[in-house]
């Protein structure tokens, strides 16, 4: 045994010692899994939010609906869907200190994760949220690819009901859910943009869903790292970003569903600087977090 090996498990005695002094008068089973919410996989999300709506599940979905997301938003007319890029669960804990608004909403019977089907990129994953389908299945390769299974928006098209999909010009929420939904926006510059565009159609069109892809999470991580202090001043927007569009939303009859695409991962190159990628199977690239709210009315 090592040094740093004794002294952890020096260390872990210690703990053991002192959680045996506070812990048993309030030890609850339940708290164990309240640390650790349970995990979806990505393709159940477009099922899910079918179900809620009352319209049939895209046919080639490779999951069942989320029970536990249906029970509670049974009965929504509209559904908002909002893809934060990039925020994995991993880089959520620990950037808790600027994302005070989704702590508040996020508590342990409206929380979950989904795993990203892989590879776990952008593109790949939004077509999931859209189809219930892993890349198999939506044949999504860029953004542009042709999707090769039936998707959330047509089958809403058929019953009647109207869609929306956005982002910023020449990302995944413009070149693929902009080209398939019924609604989006053109030429927005950045996410500031793409919601006041949003605003705009929703309040016009009043469509039944809608899916969003925030981006600057992504650019941010990618540029610094995840882990970085840029990427925690990047998470403090998006979560202000929340915090205007999900009552905003809730108010005008939107049940929300807050997940994101895939996680980040940071990676050092020769000269010792940090960026950030995704795109394997580790769970920091595909562990996301998935948090559920009725409508405001
Ligand atoms: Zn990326």
């Amino acid at each position: 045994m090592n040094r740093i090996q004794y002294q952890y498990q020096y260390y872990s005695m210690a703990v053991l010692f002192l959680q045996c002094l506070v812990v048993p008068a309030t030890f609850n089973p339940a708290s164990a899994e309240e640390q650790a919410p349970r995990t979806y996989p990505m393709q159940a999300l477009a099922p899910t939010v079918a179900t809620i709506l009352n319209v049939p599940v895209p046919k080639q979905a490779e999951a069942p609906p989320i029970e536990a997301i249906v029970n509670d938003l049974q009965g929504s007319k509209k559904v908002a869907v909002l893809g934060i890029d990039a925020f994995g669960d991993a880089i959520w804990a620990q950037t808790r200190d600027r994302t005070p608004y989704l702590n508040g909403l996020a508590q342990p019977n409206n929380r979950a994760r989904l795993r990203s089907v892989l590879p776990s990129v952008t593109c790949v994953n939004f077509a999931c949220m859209i189809t219930g389908g892993s890349q198999t299945t939506t044949g999504i390769e860029t953004f542009d690819s042709k999707l090769a299974c039936e998707d959330l928006f047509s089958v809403l098209r058929a019953q009647g009901l109207k869609s929306g999909g956005f982002g910023i010009k020449d990302w995944t929420g413009d070149r693929l859910l902009g080209r398939y939904a019924d609604l989006s926006v053109r030429d927005k510059a950045n996410d500031e943009e793409v919601l006041a565009g949003l605003m705009e159609i929703v309040e016009e069109e009043k469509p039944e869903f809608i899916i969003v892809q925030y981006g600057e999470t992504d650019a941010v991580f990618h540029r610094h790292g995840p882990s970085s202090d840029e990427a925690r001043a990047a998470c403090g927007r998006a979560d202000a970003w929340l915090a205007r569009v999900v009552p905003w939303l809730r108010s005008r009859g939107y049940a929300i569903i807050i997940t994101a695409d895939h996680g980040q991962h940071d990676v050092q190159n020769e000269s010792g600087e940090t960026s950030g990628q995704h795109g394997s199977d580790s769970d920091i690239d595909c562990l996301v977090p998935l948090v559920w709210l009725r409508s405001g009315d």
